[in-house]
């Protein structure tokens, strides 16, 4: 058997066998496939799609590529959350300690930036110190303790993932159902979690912008899960603008510390909420969605999320000044604001060009070996539906490299577009999506 030949079976729509799978994951995993065999294997995954039989065989390959945590020894249910991705998505980083300060155990593993999409460990590496490469255990000795660790894939833990994902941003090769629901369920499987909440994103930001992709992805991650008896349950949500007003490492991470500290967007705190009560009801910490919702409520309006956040953040070698005192972040060198060469209703607010424009700032990687920059990113000051008059401030733009005022101006003007009529905001969450069936 050689990758060649593996590589060439996939690219002819030919079914791949476990052995086969093994193969390419773990010759990866080890540096026996080079890294244009993978990308190969990749693309032909892509393009020729893969059977249930073979996606869960991928899965359970990625699992074994590394070691598995047992959890069964807690006393409180481990539930974990994910995103499929999108722009401006700050929700890990409100959700882990609000649900965890409700007495769910989240051992929390996530992705970095995946092109024009943002990752939640490099919101979370914008806050000085902060380690998301825990040894296995720590991260179980933190769940222990504070009933809370947020991590990334490591050599540890889902490496196979790690490798993968890196590799797959900067091949065109995210947008792959099976890709996707490997890659998202190794993870969740590998961390411990007995039970699933997913928020999948729909739209033009989103890796999936037709609803019945999206529906597809939540049915396959749903089934899925079902072989490997993760109990998992979704929430389709919209991703045509952004989520929140903030896109950006650092000034997401700021707009999380606003709605912990109890002010917010209402978009961002509306799909917490939901994904909130979801996993409460999944925890039997309460009986139906509407306690649910009235107990994650109270929750973070009572500020036990807050301070549990600042715990995570400690514990996890975090500078929690900077998380009291946000206005202390250090200011970036290129500061420029756009207004508005228009008067009406905000019509779109692109997600796509959003952040694609904020990866090109600095916010995300080009490729593999690419520095973030923290501060880089956009903040919006007008979303869909919103009136807005000429000269308004619709965004104020940071960046550490510098960019001049008209080639942002032309950029963010082809991304919002303003009309004469009165617009409705948009709905927010789409669907619920259980496994019932
Ligand atoms: N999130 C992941 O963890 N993996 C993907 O492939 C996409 C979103």
């Amino acid at each position: 058997m050689t990758a060649r030949q593996i590589i060439t079976r996939k690219r002819d729509a030919s079914q791949l066998s476990e052995n086969d799978l093994r193969f390419m994951v773990e010759g990866f995993v080890s540096g026996e496939v080079p890294d244009y065999q993978m990308a190969a294997f990749l693309m032909a995954i892509y393009f020729r799609g893969m059977s249930d039989e073979e996606t869960y065989l991928l899965t359970k390959i990625m699992i074994e590529s590394g070691e598995r945590v047992d959890l069964s020894h807690l006393n409180q249910f481990p539930i974990d959350k994910h995103s499929t991705g999108g722009v401006g998505d700050k929700v890990s980083l409100i959700l882990a300690p609000l649900v965890a300060s409700a007495g769910v155990a989240v051992p929390m593993m996530s992705g970095r930036g995946l092109g024009h999409s943002g990752g939640t460990l490099d919101k979370l590496e914008a806050i000085s110190g902060f380690r998301t490469n825990l040894t296995l255990n720590e991260f179980v000795a933190q769940i222990e303790k504070i009933g809370v660790a947020m991590i990334g894939q490591t050599e540890e833990i889902v490496p196979a993932d790690r490798k993968i994902y890196a590799l797959r941003d900067s091949t065109g090769t995210v947008a792959s159902i099976p890709l996707v629901v490997a890659s998202i369920l190794s993870k969740k499987i590998a961390e411990g979690a007995k039970a699933l909440v997913l928020d999948v994103k729909t739209g033009k930001g989103a890796f999936f912008t037709s609803e019945d992709k999206a529906l597809k992805l939540a049915e396959t991650l749903i089934s899925i899960s079902k072989k490997f008896n993760l109990r998992t349950t979704a929430l389709m949500t919209a991703m045509d603008q952004p989520l929140g007003y903030a896109v950006g490492n650092w000034l997401e991470t700021r707009e999380a510390i606003n709605i912990l500290k109890g002010q917010g967007p209402k978009d961002v705190v509306d799909v917490t909420l939901a994904l909130g009560a979801e996993i409460l009801c999944q925890a039997n910490i309460v009986d139906n969605f509407d306690s649910g919702i009235k107990k994650i409520t109270r929750l973070l309006e009572s500020g036990a999320a807050f301070e549990k956040f600042l715990t995570l953040v400690e514990a996890q070698g975090g500078d929690i000044s900077i998380i009291e005192h946000p206005e202390r972040y250090p200011k970036s060198q290129c500061y420029r604001i756009v207004g508005s060469d228009n008067e009406g209703y905000i019509h779109s607010v692109d997600a796509l060009k959003i952040g694609l424009l904020a990866m090109e700032i600095g916010a995300g990687r080009k490729k593999i070996s690419d520095q973030i920059d923290y501060s880089a990113g956009i903040i919006l000051h007008k979303k869909i539906g919103d009136p807005v008059f000429k000269g308004d401030l619709i965004v104020e733009i940071f960046s550490e490299n510098e960019f001049s005022s008209n080639y942002l101006e032309e950029k963010i003007h082809d991304a919002i577009d303003i009309t004469d009529e009165i617009q409705q905001k948009p709905s927010l969450i789409l669907k619920y999506i259980n496994n019932e069936g």
